[in-house]
């Protein structure tokens, strides 16, 4: 005969590794049983007869054998029993699935009262009032929960006698108590039910209450909502009642090890005297505080105090418990780890390494990146009185207030002037003009991947989509929601950390690197392996890049330097030029301001590595656009302006025409550019190099390296290099200057002839935007405004190539030109400066393809500091991706 399946466990033959079978409340029980502390006794029956329960829509064979058996044993440990009259035993009949479903399922308390076991219960704790209050308690929680009768009518009856004993629901008397009993029973009947007597009969439609708000509306659409298995079930377990509501020294209450919401180590706790179960939750009363407790009930906070230092030690986190006070005595009831914010997570892991409770690796690996990122946005100020207009998926991080516009079209019309939110049903690549000028965006459809969450990441602003319970009309120009209405105009603050929007202007707190953040990335930058550079284009961006904690600039950009007021005109000559000698003399205007801005760059990075991309762009980024040369034109020429510009404009057009290029993307640009007109190129080595020996004429170390762009062919970087060694050479008190020259990888042929191009090359750096570009064949702005959310919806794309480096496609090509480039030269010095550079994704996979650094935008830098040490603790210990992240 096959072996009879175990259905029931008693708490004391369970244990906290069991989560899968007893549910996260089974688990927590019995390993508080097994630790010690004082917990009604109980049992659990199991996940797997809840399973076969809802397939075959009855108990399984044998599991109502084991729970009786169980149920008696119970009553021996107690000392009472189930159903008697004189002295009978109660049970809570509580869910409890492997994951946690906060207020998703039911729990019934008071089992086993029916008419005449409440007297003895009465009789026998000599408090009748208390009696009458378990049992008004037992058939409504029974109505609600097994029969499903309106929460509403039970509530209106409590609502009627509370009117005449001053709204307080302790002042209740035994007759009050016995009128709502009986008002209960005319809702009962009123359904065509009737309250079971039986208490094997409340028992029995418990247990399968709760199997089956496994699969209530409510559960399944949470699980949908939080990606959780609809396969598990839940458990229930079966405890002893203790009671908080025997008098002013019992008590119900809920409490966190520490303060969830700033991690501080104090307990918080909320607790009612003289109440039952979810009265706290419930917000029936106001609860008290930890505080009150100390002053009210000594015994029992240092009972409490001393219970979630324990469970602390033993669970090494912070916990989330419920426990109950009968007359003195602390009960616990529940625990399970506690949520907490962001901040909390790590100031809470900071504490615990100090604490002695947790490792320094452990404590890294509990903070994911992304819980980093949200210390680091925007976040709305909320007093927690606001009341939400409503909530949607928490697209894009950050916080944004504005007036709210209902089109793009519209928001390009109003501009700048004034701070827009855009809300939409859903958004479109029409939008993406628009989109630009608001500061967040709001709309009715659409989920992570659609075309508004994915354009708000790639811009950085914050969004709020998927609010299906608001209706947007664009074009009334409202929106509605849990009954109002909003017009064009009215103030909205969107939160897209949280998915909560509101109405009107909420303060929103600019983010800030506390204390704690400052240690867990002190502590990441020793358990890291790879470097951390940013990429800055002018000094201002490198000094935060700096004290954001870089080592070093990855990337900056010389065309930028450009683009200022006094610099452009020059730029313009230079590139209008017919000869190389006219092309000289512009630049030799240009120069002295090259060397100021690589000077400023040295001082500001002074000790660390500087990489100076020479100039990438197509030249004609730096022209006019045509059409404004061509009104121009035409205004002088009916009259309007000075006619002596005409020759200039009329030279400056034709530029422009012989610049234009069909793809710019794959045009005339970075080094053939270099190439084609080496003067330019020429110009700004010999800034660097004239800049370097100045400021090493300061008393300054630095290092300073040279990269060429866009090298597809190994020919190309041996004629630049050769030749600007040489102008390098021309430089006077050249010989004082130490400098790299590299070049980027960002073109696919490059990664494949990496090991030729590494001969001419000190160091390689990923442009990983290009690479990707050019590897996948699309064009970013177009594939991000246009194509990639249907892509990223679809499934087409897992996710988007530009946030996160695709490992199978770039990502080979990247680990091909690694392993040739090394074997040409071992000691190649090679990182990443694509934007990608800054995702947590992209950086574990540069760790693991061995780049010596990565390069993310200056307010990225925290958060690739906690990254590359995640990264680098599991590659050498995996184990340690077990532990719990936040
Ligand atoms: P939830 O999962 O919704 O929190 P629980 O099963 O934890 O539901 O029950 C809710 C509350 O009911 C508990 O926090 C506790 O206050 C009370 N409760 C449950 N079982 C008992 C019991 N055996 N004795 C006293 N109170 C109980
Ligand atoms: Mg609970
Ligand atoms: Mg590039």
């Amino acid at each position: 005969m096959a072996q009879r399946e175990k259905f029931v466990y008693r708490f004391d033959e369970g244990g906290k590794e069991m989560v899968d079978l007893l549910g996260g409340k089974g688990a927590g029980l019995a390993e508080m049983t097994k630790i010690g502390l004082n917990v009604p006794p109980g049992f659990t029956i199991t996940t797997k007869a809840c399973i076969a329960f809802l397939k075959n829509g009855g108990f399984p064979e044998g599991m109502m054998d084991q729970v009786m058996q169980a149920l008696h044993d119970l009553e021996n440990r107690v000392g009472r029993v189930f159903g008697d009259e004189k002295n009978p035993l109660l049970v809570s009949v509580r869910s409890g699935a492997p994951v946690s479903m906060p207020g998703m399922m039911d729990t019934v308390l008071n089992v086993g009262l029916n008419d005449s076991t409440v007297e003895g219960l009465a009789f026998m704790t000599d408090n009748r009032r208390f009696a009458m209050d378990a049992y008004r308690r037992l058939i409504q929680m029974f109505g609600e929960i097994v029969y499903g009768l309106p929460h509403e009518e039970f509530r209106e009856k409590i609502e009627y006698v509370k009117k005449t004993r001053g709204y307080d629901e302790d002042r209740f008397t035994v007759q009050d108590l016995q009128g709502l009993i009986d008002q209960y029973a005319v809702i009962y009947r009123k359904h065509g039910k009737v309250f079971p007597q039986d208490p094997q009969t409340q028992l029995v439609e418990s247990i399968k209450s709760v199997f089956n708000s496994w699969n209530s509306k409510r559960a399944v659409a949470y699980r949908k909502m939080n990606g959780i298995r609809d396969d598990m079930g839940t458990a229930v377990s079966i405890v002893a009642m203790v009671f908080g509501n025997m008098g002013d020294d019992s008590a119900t209450g809920v409490a966190f090890t520490r303060d969830p919401n700033t991690g501080e180590k104090k307990v918080f706790a909320e607790y009612l005297t003289n109440a039952q179960g979810e009265d706290v939750v419930a917000g029936i009363r106001t609860p008290k505080y930890i505080d009150d407790m100390k002053n009210e009930m000594p015994q029992v906070y240092a009972d409490l105090m001393k219970t979630c230092d324990i469970l602390e030690h033993h669970y090494r986190d912070m916990q989330d418990i419920e426990f109950t006070v009968e007359r003195g005595k602390l009960y616990l009831l529940q625990t399970r780890t506690g949520k907490r914010s962001a901040r909390a997570a790590i100031r809470i892991a900071i504490d615990m390494i100090d604490e002695g409770i947790i490792s320094e690796e452990e404590a890294l690996m509990r903070i994911t990146p992304s819980t980093f990122d949200r210390t680091m946005h925007p976040q709305v100020k909320t007093t927690g009185r606001e009341t939400p207009l409503g909530k949607g998926l928490a697209a894009s991080p950050g916080a944004a207030s504005g007036m709210i516009v209902f089109s793009s079209e519209r928001a390009l019309e109003i501009g700048k002037t004034k701070k827009m939110i855009l809300v939409r049903p859903e958004t479109t690549a029409d939008d993406v003009r628009g989109m630009a000028v608001c500061e967040g965006f709001l709309t009715q459809k659409g989920g992570m991947t659609s075309h508004a969450a994915v354009v708000a990441r790639a811009m950085g602003k914050p969004a709020v989509v998927g609010v299906e319970s608001m209706s947007v009309n664009a074009n009334e120009k409202t929106l509605t929601i849990g009954g109002k209405k909003l017009r064009e105009g009215d103030v909205v603050t969107i939160d897209g950390t949280s998915g909560y929007f509101y109405e009107g202007e909420l303060p929103v707190e600019k983010p800030t690197i506390d204390e704690y953040s400052k240690r867990l990335l002190e502590i990441a930058d020793r358990y890291r392996r790879l470097g951390i550079r940013a990429n800055a284009n002018t000094p201002e961006e490198a000094k935060i890049a700096r004290e954001n904690g870089a080592e070093g600039i990855g990337l900056a950009r010389t065309e930028r330097m450009f683009l200022g007021n006094d610099r452009i005109g020059i730029m313009r000559s230079m590139i209008m030029s017919e000869t190389a000698e006219e092309r000289k003399k512009y630049l030799d205007q240009l120069l002295p301001m090259q060397i100021h801005d690589f000077v400023e760059f040295f001082r500001t990075m002074e000790g660390y590595p500087v990489i100076i991309r020479l100039l990438d762009p197509p030249l004609h980024e730096f022209l006019p656009n045509k059409e404004d040369i061509i009104r121009q034109i035409y205004d002088i020429n009916s009259g309007n302006g000075n006619r002596d510009d005409l020759p200039y404009l009329e030279r400056l057009l034709k530029t422009v025409r012989d610049l234009e290029e069909f793809n710019p993307m794959l045009g005339f640009r970075g080094c053939r550019v270099g190439l084609v007109y080496p003067e330019i190129y020429d110009m700004q080595v010999r800034a660097i190099i004239e800049a370097a020996a100045r400021v090493i004429d300061e008393g300054r170390v630095i290092y300073p390296e040279i990269m060429i762009p866009l090298v597809g062919h190994h020919n190309e970087l041996k004629k630049i290099r050769a030749r600007l060694e040489e102008t390098a050479r021309s430089v006077k008190n050249h010989e004082k200057v130490k400098y790299k020259f590299g070049t980027m990888i960002e073109i696919p042929r490059a990664c494949v002839t990496a090991d030729k191009i590494a001969q001419y090359a000190d160091f390689f750096s990923f442009g990983t935007n290009d690479l990707t570009q050019m590897t996948f064949g699309y064009s970013r702005d177009d594939a991000e405004g246009k194509f990639m959310f249907f892509y990223l919806e679809n499934g087409i794309l897992e996710s988007d190539p530009f946030s996160s480096v695709d490992r199978d496609g770039v990502g080979e090509l990247m680990k091909m030109a690694v392993e040739r480039g090394k074997k040409t030269k071992p000691d190649l010095e090679v990182g990443i400066c694509g934007e990608q550079g800054g995702d947590p994704d992209t950086i574990e996979f540069c760790d693991e393809i061995g780049l010596d650094y990565v390069s993310a935008s200056p307010h990225r830098i925290p958060v690739a500091r906690l990254a590359a040490a995640r990264s680098n603790i599991v590659r050498n210990r995996p184990e340690m991706d077990q532990v719990a992240k936040y």
